[in-house]
């Protein structure tokens, strides 16, 4: 197919739900990105979150080699070795539970919103002695969420997700969400009712514009939940797996949260999505309750085992550490040169660069020097390389920016 063709095609045939920049791929490996007239592009936003080991990584490329000359799929009604052992290593990985294996993050939020349900009306508030069983509205079901986080797309995570820009449109959407301020607990204590049944965030808001919780906010939620009872969901679809410099990014606030969802990065680029739920919760849903045909596959557990396997031999958490404070020495060098830029903030190798202009421009600028990365939120520069980079290829990409806010600091 020429080009042209391909521009067409997608027109004609595919849904345009999708802000496309007129790119076509064809080859991957590293960081490094071919299209089809062979030019080579610097990512430094690999899949959405979802290339944390950069295109292609030999290790993932074996394993599912390995996988499909086998067994390709065999579903939940059966067993198999490798979804066993990434359940094992996961939980391993994070806190005594169980997992749930399904296919994207809006899955496994809303796995964790039914869930939280089930948990919810199992408590009939003060009326413990009522003789009528748990029918709807009489347990707890209520979540608090934040505002500009982001869970999915799916009905019930995009009630959750706190963007009315997203939920335009949609109505009428799950009830029993409450979306407050983030980082303010006054705002969080003041949400709370007899039916609150848990509250649900990110770490670092990703899409909402790489916005870092505070660690204070993040403790106080904690003691909130365990004093009233609630559940404490962490959306770890971004953040997780090594992205922030901690296997998952609820370690550096020493808290455990009750249910985590992972997604984007674990299979090292085939769809995955996992909710991992703490022990004493973990057999809440039970056969029949809740279910993902494809969900925990041999092809992607071996994949993510892989991912798992990479991060360890290869000490990537050691490396997002030492990159990572490399970018951030980086761009905060731009911020004291620039004036567009506004602040510079996120953690490990998820950075945002927020500006005083919008950042499309720059975006398509990059793009014409064969750099990639993202802009969300109108004004806010995305940064998430893989966990494989290197300080050199840090510095071809800060210096590719350096030149075009050049520019743009002469012109505006
Ligand atoms: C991307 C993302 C999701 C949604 O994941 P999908 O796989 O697109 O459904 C949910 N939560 C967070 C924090 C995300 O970044």
């Amino acid at each position: 197919m020429k080009l042209q063709e391909v521009f067409d095609s997608y027109n004609d045939y595919i849904m345009p739900t999708y802000t496309k920049t007129p790119l076509v791929f064809v080859k991957g490996k590293g960081s490094k990105l071919w299209d089809i007239h062979n030019n080579v592009y610097l990512d430094f936003f690999p899949g959405w979150g979802v290339g944390s080991l950069g295109h292609c990584h030999p290790k993932v490329m074996q394993a599912v080699r390995d996988q499909i000359s086998k067994l390709i799929f065999i579903p939940n009604s059966y067993y198999h070795i490798s979804q066993a052992k990434l359940a094992k290593e996961l939980i391993f990985w994070s806190y005594p539970g169980k997992v749930f294996f399904c296919n994207s993050g809006a899955e496994a939020n809303e796995g964790a919103i039914k869930l939280s349900r089930k948990f919810g009306q199992a408590q009939l508030g003060s009326d413990t002695s009522s003789a009528i069983p748990a029918s709807v509205g009489q347990g707890r079901y209520e979540i608090i969420t934040f505002e500009n986080s982001f869970h999915g797309r799916t009905l019930a995570a995009l009630a959750a997700t706190g963007q009315k820009k997203y939920q335009a449109g949609f109505e009428p959407l799950p009830e029993g969400f409450k979306t407050v301020k983030f980082n303010d607990i006054e705002e969080v204590k003041k949400a709370l009712t007899d039916k609150t049944a848990a509250i649900m965030l990110e770490l670092v808001q990703g899409e909402g514009g790489i916005n870092v919780a505070d660690k204070d906010f993040v403790l106080s939620l904690r003691k909130i939940c365990d004093e009233r009872k609630l559940l404490l969901i962490i959306d770890e679809v971004q953040t997780g797996i090594g992205r922030t410099g901690k296997s998952f990014c609820y370690q550096h606030y020493g808290i455990i949260p009750d249910i985590m969802t992972l997604a984007k990065a674990l299979a090292g680029g085939l769809p995955v999505g996992v909710m991992v739920v703490k022990k004493d919760i973990a057999d809440i849903l039970g056969p029949g309750m809740h279910a993902s045909t494809f969900g925990g596959g041999p092809v992607i557990c071996k994949a993510a085992l892989a991912v798992l396997r990479a991060l360890q031999e290869e000490k990537l958490l050691a490396n997002v550490k030492k990159t990572g404070d490399y970018l951030f020495l980086k761009l905060n060098a731009l911020k004291d040169k620039y004036q567009v830029i506004k602040e510079v903030r996120g953690m490990g190798l998820m950075a945002g660069v927020e500006l005083n202009i919008e950042g499309k421009g720059i975006v398509e600028e990059c793009m014409k020097k064969r750099l990639l990365i993202n802009c969300t939120h109108g004004k806010i520069l995305r940064f998430m390389p893989a966990l494989n980079i290197t300080k050199r290829e840090i510095d071809k990409a800060v210096g590719i920016l350096d030149g075009i806010l050049k520019d743009t600091d002469i012109h505006g």
